[in-house]
């Protein structure tokens, strides 16, 4: 049962991307505007009975600038006011959206409120926008409350086009529709027709409530490493012996195969024995790494490789950014990355 409560209070927190953004009349390029006239353009705000107070990075961004900085000041923002809503809608581009929303979900420990991010394909002043839908809907279900009183929803979201998802699960897999975004491993939290359908099995509610703390130092010393057929060990040894280079995802075939290449295991056995902690990420949409299940994947565990199962790589990165740069240990994150800390993978 769903109740929405008069003294619920959402804070609309406006980063930029597509969802503001306006035409260029002389380039034809979208270009950031406001949150007052993108507000101009949804008066239907004015109809919820809750309260909506709202603020904005100071320079709108297309979610293609999006960095560790401005992820520290979204922290900021929710923490400041963590007392003072009971809800946070984030606007954001779409491009890096399932980025933040896995940064965010390491970086704001033992969140008991809904914090739900969403954007649009469209821009909201067009008339066929997906932006209007996308926010009215994110309001709502950051407003939702249970029966008790406390709020439907408690960890970080992407809410797009029907589908309320676990925001570290999430992969943007489509440019063009307004069905942009998936969880492929873990089930939707949410659906959403003529009515809310929360998946109350799904979402994670803590057992015990714990204060807010926030992590705001995110190490950057990462990298992406995806194989193809034909890579060359130049490319991957530029890769892995980057100076100060502390974690690496290495987008893998299937279950978690890589070519049977003695330079490539060498390279990674090297890496791995200098501190460099890599972990093996599908580049299929969807399942689980099993380094057990074919010697090509068996010869990266015996590299030192770890296994990511089933996370996403936008989780796997940023995970390994918070934890490195809490300052842990390889041994410690190493062992972190095989746990899951917010529902990010689906085995312990
Ligand atoms: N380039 C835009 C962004 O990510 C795309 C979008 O918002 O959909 O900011």
């Amino acid at each position: 049962m769903e109740t929405i409560t008069n003294t619920t209070s959402i804070l609309l927190i406006y980063t930029g991307g597509t969802i503001g953004m306006i035409e260029n009349p002389v380039t034809g390029a979208l270009e950031n505007f406001s949150f007052e006239q993108l507000k101009k353009h949804v008066p239907e705000l004015q109809k919820f009975d809750f309260n909506i107070d709202s603020c904005q990075f100071d320079q709108p961004m297309d979610s293609s600038d999006m960095d560790a900085v401005a992820w520290r000041m979204l922290v900021d923002i929710i923490q400041n006011n963590y007392d003072k809503y009971t809800g946070f809608v984030v606007l954001h581009g779409t491009d890096t959206m399932a980025f933040t929303a896995s940064a965010l979900s390491f970086m704001l420990h033992g969140l008991s409120k809904p914090v739900i991010l969403t954007g649009s394909q469209l821009p909201i002043g067009v008339i066929r926008t997906d932006g209007k839908e996308n926010l009215l809907t994110s309001l709502e279900i950051a407003a939702a409350h249970r029966a008790d009183g406390k709020p439907m929803v408690q960890e970080v979201c992407v809410y797009f086009e029907n589908k309320l998802m676990r925001g570290n699960r999430t992969t943007k897999l489509n440019a063009e529709d307004f069905n942009a975004f998936r969880s492929y491993n873990y089930p939707d939290l949410a659906t959403v027709g003529i009515h809310i359908r929360y998946n109350l099995n799904a979402i994670h509610y803590q057992e015990k409530e714990v204060p807010l703390k926030v992590y705001t130092t995110m190490s950057t010393n990462v990298a992406i490493l995806k194989l193809f057929p034909g890579i060359q060990e130049m490319v991957v040894r530029s890769v892995l012996f980057i100076k100060g280079l502390k974690g690496v995802v290495l987008e893998t075939y299937g279950s978690g195969n890589a070519p049977r290449k003695g330079w490539l295991v060498d390279c990674l056995s090297e890496a791995s024995k200098r501190g460099v902690v890599i972990v093996n990420v599908t580049q299929c949409k969807s399942g689980m790494v099993d380094m057990d299940r074919y010697e090509t994947g068996y010869q990266l565990k015996s590299a030192g490789v770890l296994s990511g199962y089933d996370i996403t790589t936008e989780a796997a990165l940023t995970k390994l950014m918070f934890l490195f740069g809490q300052g842990l240990s390889v041994d410690e994150v190493r062992l972190e990355m095989m746990h899951s800390i917010v529902g990010e993978i689906s085995m312990d």
